[in-house]
């Protein structure tokens, strides 16, 4: 059994923008150390379609050992069109899906908010998104990307038939919910769960168990469920109406993306993944921007940081138990945009544009 070592991060920078935004990072992690004598103990490795390219695959043993007694993973992203022709598994996706299956990542927490110096980044009108703070809690190790039988196989007539399985067990369904159901406690209290129980039994399931442990441990915290695909049409009607949003996987893929993009600024919002407490009631988790490598614009100095250093406020406040100073991190955030700094990708009339790197001592100027 591998000892997790709670204060130590594990910084996977990746593939294209990954490194760039990654050492903003450092740099917020240096701070803390040399500051508040905070003594996080960090440690950089390759993943994706660098370790690819140096090891023939996306991610090494020693690296996944390494990942396996990190308290904090710090993910920049990975991949790109250099590497889509490598056979799938070794594509660079695959490390991610290994490590959040492998290190039994089962919550992935996504939250989408509405920056009130960028509403109008939104293709919604500023009174339906100003404000709006939601919580996605997706299952992320079950459901039909995992499930099986799954595959390609010949049938008949020459035809082909392409097999996946949605499965959900009670347990899978339980503890991630906890997550959302204690989540909420901390929020508005309030959480609406998502499946389409009127077409799947898995789905209904999902809705019986959800309201089996809302019955017997969180009475205290107000349940709705709501079908999957009036969810989404709603997150565009009425975005507000949401707090906590619990769903699956394949529906908390797509939710999660159609909630984010919401607030138009993919460049701002970070993510976590987190697996079940040890008895110490430490935690395996992966925090990365929900952004991809961006490789139109990797090796400019443009990328947008503020994803990556907010992730790393979610690891503070989720992982670390230094919620005073994720707060502070998050306020030095607001300051920075308070003060008109943008990036390229959130730059409008009359702001001041920065770099990355800019980006990252501002904000840790406003630290200070
Ligand atoms: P993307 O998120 O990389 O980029 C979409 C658009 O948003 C691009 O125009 C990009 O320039 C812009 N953008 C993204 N992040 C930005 C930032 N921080 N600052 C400024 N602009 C930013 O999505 P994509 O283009 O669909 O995917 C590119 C690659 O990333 C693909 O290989 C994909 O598989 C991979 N990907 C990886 C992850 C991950 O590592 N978790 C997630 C999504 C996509």
């Amino acid at each position: 059994m591998i000892k997790l070592k709670k204060k130590k991060i594990l910084l996977l920078p990746g593939d294209g923008i990954g490194p760039e935004v990654t050492d903003e990072v450092k740099k917020i992690i240096n701070w803390f150390n040399d500051k508040k004598s905070l003594g996080f103990e960090t440690d950089e490795e390759l993943v994706g379609g660098c370790s690819y390219d140096k090891h023939g695959t996306p991610i090494t043993d020693e690296v996944f050992y390494k990942a396996l007694e990190s308290g904090v993973i710090m993910l920049g992203a990975v991949g790109g069109p250099k590497w889509e022709s490598v056979e799938f598994d070794k594509k660079p996706e695959r490390a991610l899906l290994k490590l959040r299956k492998e290190l039994k990542l089962f919550a992935n927490l996504r939250p989408a908010i509405c920056f009130k110096q960028l509403v109008d980044a939104s293709t919604l009108k500023p009174e339906i998104i100003s404000g709006l703070d939601i919580m996605i809690v997706r299952e992320l190790t079950g459901g039909v990307y995992f499930g099986e039988p799954r595959g390609i196989k010949p049938i008949e007539n020459g035809e082909r038939k392409g097999v996946n399985t949605h499965t959900y067990t009670s347990s899978e369904i339980v503890r991630v919910a906890r997550i959302a159901f204690d989540l909420a406690r901390k929020r508005s209290n309030k959480v609406i769960s998502c499946e389409k129980s009127n077409v799947m039994e898995a789905g209904q399931l999902w809705k019986e168990e959800v309201q089996a442990l809302h019955d017997k441990d969180y009475k205290d915290v107000n349940l709705d469920h709501m079908l999957a695909d009036n969810c989404a049409m709603q997150l565009v009607r009425n975005p507000k109406q949401f707090d906590v949003i619990l769903t699956d996987n394949l529906f908390g893929d797509m939710l999660s993306d159609e909630a984010s993009m919401l607030t138009g600024s993919l460049g701002l919002l970070p993510s976590a993944s987190l697996g079940a407490k040890n008895k110490d009631g430490d935690m395996r988790a992966m925090y990365e921007p929900i952004h991809g490598s961006a490789p139109d614009i990797a090796g400019k100095g443009i990328a947008n940081p503020i994803a990556s250093v907010l992730s790393f406020a979610m690891a503070l406040r989720y992982s670390l138990d230094l919620d005073k100073e994720a707060e502070v991190l998050e306020k030095a955030v607001q300051d920075v945009l308070n003060d008109g700094l943008r990036t390229k990708d959130i730059l409008s009339e009359g702001m001041k544009e920065v770099s990355t790197s800019q980006m990252g001592d501002a904000i840790i100027s406003k630290l200070q």
